[in-house]
């Protein structure tokens, strides 16, 4: 996200973190709702070059609100869900149930129920009973639903640090080493409520170049004209990495995806495969870098020769993902500009020792209570994760464009955090 400094303060396109702070509280996150939209826009862009037909779903988990349904709907997004909730949310922000896609390796009868009577038609299957069980429920409906495949490739992520789903052991997908995947694909055609549309697979997230997905295509498609199955559609998941930290590396859209649908055009060219279209289902990367958290500094600690504890109003409630996987995070002094640094430890305010924003982070030696902290790339997995452990509230979420700010979620209140009490 481009912050720049104004009088010193952090502004994001013209307004002042401050002031934005001072009217919705904190923690808080701020989206850059411009950056949102113009990263839908990449992958269209580059997806429409390849002259392939294809279509693109936003992940939804990776954050989860009405106001984001209803840009990624404007965007000419689609949109991925896994539970009834997720379908909720999307078809109260009257997203098209044409263009949700169900997804889950557990989906219930009542979810799948739930999904074909609100006009949902594109399930990725992921599983052997499953199939039985949604061709019984469609065929009730009166309903004839399309089923993309989930399979699992067996591609170890090599020397990459991907957090892997796509290695022969795992819970997603059905294995093709192991034959799963082509009985799933024959029961599937043989379903009569069943369409059977493509396969899917997603190999993992954070991946940061595409070597594992073009490898994974070339199995595939191989694969697939092996055992003559033809497809109309191959979906390659999302899992296109972002930068948390300068050490990291944001996925390059436009020559990774550029790769990846020459990969695909060659692959089925060179061993006379019709060429299907192509899904992708990008979350992190669509909202990951657009998104910051603001705190306020709380307590301030100095243990002698051993470490200073930076305590902000917020932790592990609307941050998880450092007590989660050890994720790395940069900070900012949102207040001031001051290069005279040391490092800290920024942690959180709840119950837990491993309740901690980021160690060893370099801050301004001046940063006190009061002041606002901003932690960047946190726009995914943070407000889908977040919680109320510790009777925490969960926090507001305000969209920042060039037309203005906006509230899109409210802070929780305490009426709401009790409301499923029995007094
Ligand atoms: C999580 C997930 C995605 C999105 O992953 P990102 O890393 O957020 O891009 C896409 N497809 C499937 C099946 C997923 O589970």
């Amino acid at each position: 996200m481009n912050l720049t400094r104004e009088q010193g303060v952090l502004t994001i396109h013209g307004h002042s973190l401050l002031d934005i702070k001072e009217q919705y509280g904190t923690p808080l996150f701020v989206y850059d709702e411009s950056l949102i939209r113009n990263q839908c826009r990449r992958f269209h862009e580059t997806l429409q070059a390849s002259g392939l037909t294809y279509t693109i779903s936003y992940a939804s988990k990776a954050f989860t609100s009405i106001q984001l349904f209803k840009l990624m709907q404007e965007e000419q997004m689609g949109l991925d869900v896994v539970s009834e909730g997720e379908l909720y949310t999307a078809l109260t922000a009257q997203f098209d149930p044409q263009k949700i896609h169900f997804h889950g390796n557990n989906k219930t009868d009542h979810e799948i129920e739930y999904a074909i009577e609100a006009g949902v038609e594109y399930f990725v299957i992921d599983a052997i009973d499953e199939i039985e069980r949604i061709n019984t429920i469609a065929k009730r409906k009166n309903s004839t639903v399309k089923a993309v495949l989930r399979v699992n490739p067996g591609v170890e992520a090599h020397t990459h640090e991907f957090i892997q789903t796509g290695q022969e052991d795992s819970k997603f997908g059905l294995s093709i080493k192991h034959g799963l995947a082509i009985k799933g694909v024959k029961h599937i055609q043989e379903a009569s409520h069943i369409d059977f549309y493509g396969i899917h697979f997603h190999i993992g997230s954070q991946i940061f170049e595409s070597t594992g997905t073009i490898e994974t295509i070339q199995i595939v498609i191989h694969w697939l004209k092996e055992n003559n199955i033809d497809i109309k559609v191959l979906n390659i998941g999302g899992g296109f990495s972002i930068k948390y930290t300068s050490e990291d590396i944001s996925y390059p859209i436009e020559d990774g995806i550029k790769a990846i649908t020459q990969t695909l055009i060659d692959t089925c060219n060179e061993i006379d495969y019709k060429t299907p279209e192509i899904s992708l289902e990008p979350g992190r990367s669509i909202v990951g870098e657009a998104g910051i958290t603001l705190y306020e500094v709380g307590t301030v600690k100095s243990i002698p020769e051993t470490n200073k504890y930076i305590s902000i109003d917020g932790g592990m409630s609307d941050h998880i993902r450092t007590a989660l996987y050890d994720a790395q995070y940069e900070l900012e002094l949102v207040d001031r500009e001051d290069n005279q640094t040391e490092n800290v430890t920024v942690a959180g305010k709840l119950c837990e020792s491993g309740d901690i924003i980021a160690r060893n982070t370099a801050l301004p030696v001046s940063t006190k209570r009061g002041d606002t902290l901003c932690v960047k790339s946190t726009g995914a997995y943070h407000y889908s994760m977040s919680s109320n452990y510790n009777q925490m509230l969960k926090p507001a979420v305000v969209f920042v464009s060039e037309q203005g700010v906006r509230e899109v979620i409210k802070r929780q209140s305490l009426e709401h955090l009790i409301a499923n009490e029995v007094q």
